[in-house]
C-alpha cells in the first residue's frame, strides 16, 4: 500500500491570524504531498516494507535491507512524512489542554510558561532548516530536542509529543525572515498546553 496525504481535520484558514491559509495550503498540498510522493519512490523496490509503519521504517532504519541511496530518501521523505502528520494534529483548533501533558511538562520543567521559554529558544535557534521537539526518550522522560532538515526523533528511538517546523516553507509568505514572530504566534495557534 502506498502512503497517503492525511486529510486535514480543519480548513487552511482555521489558524488565521496566526498561520495563514495560503501558508497552510502550500504546506499540505506541496511540501508533505512531496515527501509522501518520495517515500513511496524510495519503497517501490522493497514490496516487503511497503505495509510498515513510516514509525517503524524510521526507528529500525539501520537495519532495512535497502540500498544506501534509498535509506536517505527513507530518513529523509519518512522524516518529511511523520514529521508532518504530527504537525498538522498538533495545531487542530478544536484541541483541548492536555491535562496529563501539563502535569508532566510542570514536573520536568517547573511550569507550563519555563517550558514554553526553554522551547522557544531551542525553535530559535536551530540552525538552517529543522524542527524543535518535545519528546520522551526510552525511559519516558521528556526532554527538548532539536533536529536538523527532516530528521524525526524516532531514529533516535525518542517519541516526538511537541514538533514545531522551522523551516523557512512553513512561515515564509507571512512572516518573511521573522522566525521568532512565527514562532510566537504559533503558540497562540496550539491548543494543547
Ligand atoms: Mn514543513
Amino acid at each position: 500500500m502506498k502512503h497517503e496525504l492525511p486529510k486535514l481535520s480543519y480548513g487552511y484558514d482555521a489558524l488565521e491570524p496566526y498561520i495563514d491559509a495560503k501558508t497552510m495550503e502550500i504546506h499540505h498540498t506541496k511540501h508533505h504531498q512531496a515527501y509522501i510522493d518520495k517515500l513511496n519512490a524510495a519503497l517501490e523496490k522493497y514490496p516487503e516494507l511497503q505495509d510498515m509503519a513510516v514509525e517503524d521504517l524510521l526507528k529500525n532504519l539501520d537495519s532495512l535491507k535497502v540500498e544506501d541511496a534509498d535509506r536517505n530518501a527513507i530518513r529523509n521523505h519518512g522524516g518529511g512524512h511523520v514529521n508532518h502528520s504530527l504537525f498538522w494534529k498538533l495545531l487542530d483548533p478544536s484541541n483541548q489542554k492536555d491535562e496529563s501533558l501539563i502535569a508532566e511538562i510542570n514536573s520536568t520543567f517547573g511550569s507550563v510558561d519555563d517550558f514554553k521559554k526553554q522551547f522557544t529558544d531551542a525553535a530559535t535557534k536551530v540552525f538552517g532548516s529543522g524542527w524543535a521537539w518535545l519528546v520522551k526518550d526510552q525511559s519516558g522522560k521528556l526532554m527538548i530536542y532539536e533536529t536538523g532538515r527532516q530528521d524525526s526523533p524516532y531514529l533516535k528511538g525518542y517519541t516526538p509529543i511537541i514538533g514545531l517546523d522551522v523551516w523557512e516553507h512553513a512561515y515564509y509568505l507571512k512572516y518573511q525572515n521573522r522566525r521568532p514572530e512565527y514562532i510566537e504566534n504559533w503558540w497562540k495557534a496550539f491548543k494543547l498546553i
